[in-house]
């Protein structure tokens, strides 16, 4: 393996890096650090926690050193908290440049957000939608000199997921440079990979990790099969074996829904695990307040929707419980990578009922690995079950008798006013459409019986005329 210098890097960065412990890269470092540095764009596929960010930011230093100007560098990223976090590692490695980054993320001030734009930093680190916002509102900064553009979780800001960034992307990409280095990132690019090749334009380095798998060997994977009604109590049973075995481990739950989030957070905190709640119905400043507090391990258990699957480095979590099945692949593989990170061990397990089976056959062919069964001693379980299902219960009420989903309601209609939409429209289309999508059932639903029917008349009529003939026959005889 090369160290930092035989890759290109300079003397400067590899100090700052020895201060943070990176001494040797890893390898997509290796790969794709000289291809950035001599300047072509580049696709970096490589597993989770496997050092991605340094792979981009430490040749944009070095490339800023040599020509210090702002606005020189962009930086998109699906979630809120991975701008931060990405933006923090610009900021510790390029201390001694003295870099100026600026963070354009929604649920922050706007206001604050356009002054630091019209001030030119060197790196401007963002969601799209904001960043989208500000490039049509705003005309006091310009993005015409950027070198760099850099999608962080490429595949993820460009499919047409829940959040769809296309819009977005096409007013960003509007106001940037042709002539520029676009360098893509993920662990998962491969599905994407033909649009990503139309956005790097000068003859793109592809690189991707040789291994077979697609999550790393440190990573223990596990399953349990558990019926729908029991699944809460292997929850509360599996934390309360790791918080009595390990008080330093840290554990992130992954759920489907917000609302459930916000119910398991509730009934975790009734039996006293200290758990605290990440996902996108939360107040901004909350949501950083809760991951700074799980980072800092204040609270040992978050959970979190799928805004946590992807990027966030902790390296305190060693256990990713998946409460539902992820239903894609790729899912599953960012959200099993909040643990095992840089080397280190970790443990996942995914939490399967009996209608889960396939998407556990997915995931295991997707990531060509095998999960195995987690021991559980299913006695301990039923005896907690009765208790846990009450009290889940409770939550449920507890929840129901807040604005949590007049709230979430509001969120939905507040998502298309941003969108152009007019929400009472929207409802009348949605309402048509599902009428006509009955009729269409119903008229096939008839058809079906005409074609049923017409069928068993056929099937008489022949029976009949067999009938008829034998007994003709039978006469003649
Ligand atoms: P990332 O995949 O970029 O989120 O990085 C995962 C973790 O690996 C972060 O905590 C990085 O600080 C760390 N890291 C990055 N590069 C290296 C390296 N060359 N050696 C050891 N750790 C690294």
């Amino acid at each position: 393996m090369s160290d930092f210098s035989s890759l290109g890097l300079s003397d400067w960065l590899i100090k700052q890096c020895k201060q943070l412990g990176i001494n040797k890269p890893t390898p997509v470092q290796e790969n794709c650090m000289p291809a950035i540095l001599e300047g072509r764009d580049c696709m970096g596929c490589a597993k989770t926690g496997s050092g991605k960010t340094a792979a981009f930011v430490l040749p944009v230093l070095q490339k800023l050193s040599g020509d210090p100007y702002g606005i020189f560098c962009l930086v998109l990223t699906p979630t809120r908290e991975l701008a931060y976090q990405i933006a923090e590692q610009f900021r510790v490695l390029g201390k001694p440049l003295g870099l100026r980054d600026c963070i354009v993320v929604g649920g922050m001030d706007m206001v604050s957000q356009a002054l630091e734009l019209s001030n030119q930093p060197h790196v401007v680190v963002a969601t799209p939608g904001r960043l989208a916002d500000h490039i049509r509102s705003s005309n006091t900064f310009s993005m015409r000199k950027i070198q760099f553009l850099i999608l962080d979780e490429a595949d993820r800001l460009l499919e047409q997921g829940c959040t769809d960034f296309t819009k977005d992307l096409e007013v960003i990409l509007g106001v940037l440079p042709t002539k520029r280095q676009t360098l893509l990132f993920s662990a998962t690019l491969t599905d994407t990979l033909q649009d990503l090749k139309r956005l790097a334009m000068n003859k793109p380095f592809f690189w991707e990790s040789t291994s077979e798998t697609r999550t790393v060997e440190e990573l223990d994977q596990r399953y349990i099969l558990t019926p729908e009604k029991v699944k809460d109590a292997y929850l509360v049973h599996l934390i309360q074996t790791f918080t009595d075995e390990h008080d330093d481990w840290s554990i992130i739950i992954f759920t489907n829904t917000c609302k459930s989030c916000q119910i398991l957070t509730m009934m975790l905190r009734q039996f006293d695990f200290p758990t605290i709640s990440l996902h996108s119905m939360m107040k901004q400043k909350q949501r950083f307040a809760n991951l700074s507090m799980f980072k800092a391990s204040v609270y040992k258990i978050l959970i979190a929707t799928d805004i946590a699957a992807r990027g966030l480095d902790i390296p305190t979590v060693q256990v990713v419980i998946n409460h539902n099945t992820p239903g894609l692949p790729k899912t599953y593989i960012h959200r099993v990578g909040r643990t095992a990170r840089a080397g280190r061990n970790g443990v996942s397990i995914t939490l399967v009922t009996q209608y889960d089976i396939h998407l556990v056959h997915a995931i295991e062919e997707q990531s060509q690995t095998k999960m195995k069964e987690f021991a559980v001693e299913e006695k301990e379980v039923l005896k907690i079950l009765t208790q846990v299902n009450v009290t889940k219960r409770e939550c449920e009420i507890r929840l129901e008798s807040t604005d949590f989903d007049e709230k979430k309601e509001i969120n939905k209609r507040k998502q298309m006013i941003l969108e152009g939409k007019d929400p009472d429209m929207e409802a009348k289309r949605k309402a048509e459409l599902e009428k006509i999508r009955s009729q269409k059932r119903k008229f096939k639903e008839r058809i079906q019986k005409n074609i049923e029917g017409q069928k068993r008349g056929e099937l008489k009529r022949k029976f009949k005329s067999k009938n008829i003939k034998k007994k003709t026959k039978q006469g003649t005889d």
